[in-house]
């Protein structure tokens, strides 16, 4: 069983309402082979809602509240999700304050990423989760 940001697999749970659909991993999903979670939704965070970043340890929305307390908390009823079905990888959406892999927002909100990984990220590897992000998913399905 695979883990996958809810969005990827076509949710439209983004910040903006709106989803970042992956066709192949909707499939995974829609063939049962893949669990569906987005850390942000779980944390209590509306949709749609101001856009997040993290900065200087935190998460900060574009309004300048903090809501790391959400992030935190999200990310652990997915993880707990994500370990219930038995999950060993995950794919998850880069760049993002919850699932980046290699990336995330750098806290100016201007669009530039730097290295880093998501809230819920961290809390997959610490638990033994493999996580990849949505291009490296992508490029090895084009090498093929
Ligand atoms: Fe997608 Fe993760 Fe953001 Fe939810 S928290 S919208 S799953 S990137």
């Amino acid at each position: 069983m695979i883990c996958v940001s809810a969005c990827l697999a076509g949710e439209k749970c983004r910040y903006d309402g709106r989803s970042r659909r992956i066709g192949r991993i909707a499939d995974l999903v829609k063939e049962g082979n893949a669990v569906a979670v987005c850390p942000e939704r779980e944390g209590g965070l509306s949709i749609p809602r101001a856009p997040s970043e993290q900065k200087d340890g935190r998460v900060i929305n574009k309004e300048g509240k903090d809501v790391t307390e959400a992030f935190e908390k999200g990310a652990s009823v997915c993880l707990d999700r994500a370990l219930a079905a038995g999950c060993k990888t995950a794919i998850l959406k880069e760049n993002s304050p919850s699932c980046g892999v290699h990336a995330v927002y750098d806290g100016t909100f201007s669009g530039k990423s730097i290295p880093g990984e998501g809230i819920f990220t961290r809390k997959c590897r610490e638990a033994g989760i493999i996580c990849r992000s949505e291009s490296e998913e992508i490029e090895d399905e084009r090498s093929l």
